[in-house]
Parts: structure tokens; C-alpha cells; sequence
């Protein structure tokens, strides 16, 4: 039997809790493999949205994704860099977050998710919700009812 607090935490607004779409980095459709390269060296993020010109969410680009693309048989072939495009590499098949959804179906995925994506009722980016914020909410949570 889940309690009336438990309840409230559960049923509590991810807007409450997203970084928001000004504070994330990302790359756009059409940008070079070498520009998606130099965002995540220099942020140190594993991966970042895509985002189109509209500001629509388009997929996930991973550093992975980008040296598996240039991956040779003996070397990696970095001179690809520049004519490989972020839309040739993404993942175009991502699990994200609508901005009315709740804390609950928030902890439900962040399981199999570093962090997620977070979209308006537009379809436009919203921020990110990552792993972090939600096990620091938990972690609240848990004290405070101690
Ligand atoms: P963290 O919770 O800070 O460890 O972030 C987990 C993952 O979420 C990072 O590896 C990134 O892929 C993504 N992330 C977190 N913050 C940002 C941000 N400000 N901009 C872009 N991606 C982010």
C-alpha cells in the first residue's frame, strides 16, 4: 500500500525537476560529425539531444556513435569527420518525457536512462531530466520520512 506522501512525490510534476532546455547542450540536423565531436569533448557529456531548427527533438548523438562511424579496418578514419552529418549517425529512436508527465513514469524509465529527454505540448525541446535529479529527490524523500 503506497502512503499519501509517497503518493504526492510520485504523482508530483517532472517541470518541477528539469534542467532546462537553455542550460543543455546540443547539436543540430545538418551539423558535421566533427562539430557533434567538439561539443561532447568539450562539454564531457556521454551524449546530447538533436534538435532540429524548430527546436524539435530529433534523436540522440553518443560519442560512440561517432568513432564507430569512422572506424576503419586498421585505423579510425578521422578524415570522415567532416562530411559525416549528425542526422547519418543519430538514434532516431529515443524514449523521452512529456512535460505533463509525473515523477512516477519519470523513475520507471530513468532506470534504463542516464538521463531524458523533456518535450512540450508542442513537441518542442523542453530540457532534460537526468538520473541524478530524480535519486537526489528520492534520496530527500527517504530522509525526510525518517
Ligand atoms: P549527470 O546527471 O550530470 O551525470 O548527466 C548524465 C547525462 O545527462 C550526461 O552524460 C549527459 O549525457 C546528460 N546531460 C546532463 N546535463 C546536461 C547538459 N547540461 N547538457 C547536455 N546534456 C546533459
Amino acid at each position: 500500500m503506497i502512503s499519501t506522501n509517497t503518493r504526492a512525490l510520485l504523482d508530483t510534476p517532472i517541470s518541477d525537476f528539469i534542467i532546462s532546455s537553455e542550460k543543455v547542450a546540443h547539436v543540430q540536423i545538418g551539423n558535421s560529425a566533427e562539430h557533434a565531436l567538439l561539443v561532447l569533448t568539450k562539454t564531457g557529456y556521454s551524449s546530447v539531444p538533436v534538435l532540429d531548427i524548430k527546436y524539435r527533438l530529433q534523436g540522440l548523438l553518443s560519442m560512440k556513435m561517432i568513432t564507430e562511424s569512422i572506424l576503419g579496418l586498421e585505423r579510425i578514419e578521422y578524415e570522415k569527420l567532416t562530411n559525416i552529418k549528425v542526422d547519418d549517425v543519430m538514434d532516431r529512436n529515443v524514449t523521452f518525457l512529456k512535460i505533463t508527465d509525473t515523477f512516477q513514469k519519470a523513475l520507471d524509465l530513468v532506470i534504463n536512462h542516464a538521463f531524458l529527454c523533456v518535450v512540450d505540448e508542442e513537441g518542442t525541446f523542453a530540457g532534460i531530466l537526468t538520473r541524478r535529479v530524480i535519486l537526489k529527490q528520492l534520496k530527500k524523500y527517504i530522509y525526510q520520512v525518517d
